[in-house]
């Protein structure tokens, strides 16, 4: 019995370093680029998700009068707001930083 064509389709290059591993499809990056690209976004992310918190603590207490419930919700809504930009940061920064003008190939 044959397999069709499309199930045994190679793996593709990976978009970054043309190398090719299982389980990457066309336009990807292999495990290790994407990892190598996560680890140079990560210091980025940081400043950029502390300042957006830092901005949120900033903006409650120039603007809502902060009572000890307030205060509660306000670093929770910091801390989220860090996890949130965090990982937008983290993703933008890896759609830049993967095109091949983007860097040093
Ligand atoms: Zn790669």
């Amino acid at each position: 019995m044959r397999l069709s064509l499309a199930s045994v389709e190679p793996p593709a290059p990976c978009a970054r370093c043309r190398q090719r591993v299982a389980g990457v499809k066309w336009g990807d990056l292999c495990p290790d680029c994407q990892a190598e690209l996560r680890r140079r976004a990560r210091p980025l992310a940081r400043i950029i998700s502390l300042l957006a918190a830092l901005l949120v603590i900033g903006y409650a207490w120039l603007r809502i009068p902060l009572g000890p419930v307030s205060r509660i919700w306000v670093a929770a809504i910091a801390i989220a707001t860090m996890f949130l930009v965090r990982k937008i940061v983290t993703q933008i920064a890896m759609e830049i930083m993967r095109k091949p003008s983007g860097g040093t190939p």
